[in-house]
């Protein structure tokens, strides 16, 4: 009845998967690795890189006072404490081993200045020096070659086998399989030995489920992520009788741009430059309407209200930041002007008003006090005084789910029916529910995948083996 066997069966080829999948080899399990698309990394590989750490050597250089009480009690904050706490505690307080283990393990390399995100309290985001993902996930495809680690592609799950006492003793999945296709492909039944471990990411491309979730997310929103970024292994999950968490809880990307698809080269744009160093305006009025380094769900809601159509204006010290900035010109995503007067005339932003407000800003600035929004003016922030003047037209974009289905701190998937774990079932990465509560901030998603990740491979490996077929 079964078709192969491991020790440990991993779903899903992102941060969270190939995590699991090195950790779990690490203690001699024998492990595969099943993807649904024709290539590995899912949102992981296509991500900017971008890496929140709670008391890093970085921010020891730069004399940053932080700990992972102030990282939690700012993903709490962001997350309108929908949070699952345990779970965002261990978050933060592994964030910096982590980020050591991809440094020192993987031999990731990071550029030598953090960032400062919106919601973040100080700057504590580390950027990979080729600004995504893939600058992790190729170290970690490296890894799983070296420690013969199979990672089969176009292998879709699409059940979870339960053992006589409920246990998950296997998957059946479609081999050969061609997304979206749910007939293509040969039906097959692997086993594992010790577990399954599910790391098959959000569910934000599924414009059918994603409505069911949170109606106001209609068709026509468009969304940042990879297309295999569907539901399908979530029903499975849930069919196996796992709980669902806040499953509406969907995140919009503030930062993404109108003039280009997905997340683009716009995005990392506004992140490092646009909402730090500029200034957010609505187009219609010339006037700012929100504090710019403000979590993603406040900066979303004011963005969305009224309609209103926003763009971020930066100047030539605050776009040094922007480590997209030359894709950005060159595909038209963001605008150079010479001047504030040109910028207005050219996006048809009333000229007075904006002027009234740059200058404000500026003043405001000088005073390192922003009274109004509340922005933090850190020291490095200069007045918007500097031409040339650039600008970034801006649309909110589906971009993370922060439900999925609930797991406890050792990664065990929690039946729904008996709220305890279902056997030899793990979970980690965006498939899991909780961690981020009502919004997760910018940079907190790869530290909870590799995090989570890692303890779910660890715990894997640690199941007494099913004797072999
Ligand atoms: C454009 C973009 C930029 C981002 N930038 C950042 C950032 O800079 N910092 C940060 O912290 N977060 C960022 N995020 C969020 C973060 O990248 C994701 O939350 C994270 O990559 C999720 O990792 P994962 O391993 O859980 O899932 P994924 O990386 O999505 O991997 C899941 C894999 O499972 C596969 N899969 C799904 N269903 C099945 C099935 N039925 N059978 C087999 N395989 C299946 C998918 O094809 C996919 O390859 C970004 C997200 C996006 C979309």
């Amino acid at each position: 009845m079964w078709n192969e066997e491991y020790d440990v069966v991993v779903i899903g080829s992102g941060f969270a998967g190939l995590a699991a999948a090195i950790e779990a080899r690490k203690l001699c399990s024998s492990v595969i690795v099943l993807e649904k698309m024709a290539v590995p990394g899912g949102n992981s590989t296509i991500s900017g890189g971008l890496f929140a750490a709670a008391g890093s050597p970085l921010q020891a250089r730069d004399n940053i006072a932080d700990s992972p009480e102030l990282m939690l009690a700012d993903m709490l904050a962001a997350g309108r404490n929908y949070n699952h706490r345990e779970l965002a505690r261990i978050v933060a307080e592994r964030s910096t081993g982590t980020l050591l283990w991809t440094i020192d393990d993987l031999g990731v390399k990071y550029k030598p200045e953090l960032s400062h995100l919106g919601g973040h309290s100080v700057p504590r985001t580390y950027n990979t020096a080729n600004t995504s993902g893939a600058g992790i996930i190729r170290p970690m495809l490296v890894r799983c070659r070296e420690m013969d680690i199979p990672i089969r592609l176009k292998t879709f799950l699409a059940g979870l086998i339960a053992d006589e006492n409920g246990d998950v003793e296997g998957v059946e999945v479609r081999e050969d399989y061609i997304f979206p296709n749910r007939e293509s492909g040969v039906g097959k039944r692997i086993r594992a030995k010790q577990a399954v471990i599910l790391a098959t990411g959000g569910f934000s491309q599924d414009k059918e489920f994603r409505a069911v979730q949170n109606p106001m997310l209609t068709e026509d929103i468009e969304c940042t992520n990879h297309r295999g970024a569907t539901a399908e292994s979530l029903i499975c999950a849930l069919a196996a009788g796992a709980t669902p968490v806040q499953l509406s809880m969907i995140q919009l990307g503030p930062w993404a741009s109108r003039d280009e698809e997905g997340f683009g080269v716009g995005s990392m744009f506004s992140m490092l430059a646009g909402f730090p160093y500029g200034i957010l305006i609505d187009l219609h009025t010339g006037e700012r309407f929100v504090n710019e380094q403000a979590d993603r769900k406040l900066l979303v809601d004011a963005m969305l209200s009224s309609g209103r159509e926003s763009i971020a204006i930066v100047d030539e010290m605050g776009v040094r930041h922007a480590s997209t900035l030359e894709q950005c010109l060159k595909r038209g995503v963001v605008r150079k002007y010479n001047s504030i007067e040109e910028l207005a005339v050219a996006n048809q932003v009333p000229l007075a008003p904006l002027q009234a407000t740059v200058a404000s800003y500026n003043t405001l600035v000088e005073q390192g006090r922003d009274d109004r929004f509340g922005k933090p003016i850190p020291r490095d922030l200069q007045p918007l005084t500097h031409p040339p003047f650039f600008c970034i037209r801006l649309i909110s974009k589906v971009h993370h789910c922060m439900g999925g289905i609930r797991i406890n701190a050792k990664a065990q998937v929690i039946r729904m029916a008996s709220h305890q774990p279902i056997g030899r079932f793990y979970a980690a990465g965006e498939i899991v529910g909780g961690v981020h509560g009502a919004s997760r901030l910018g940079s907190n998603a790869i530290p909870e995948c590799l995090v989570f990740g890692r303890i779910a491979g660890a715990n894997a490996a640690s199941e007494t083996p099913r004797s072999s077929i």
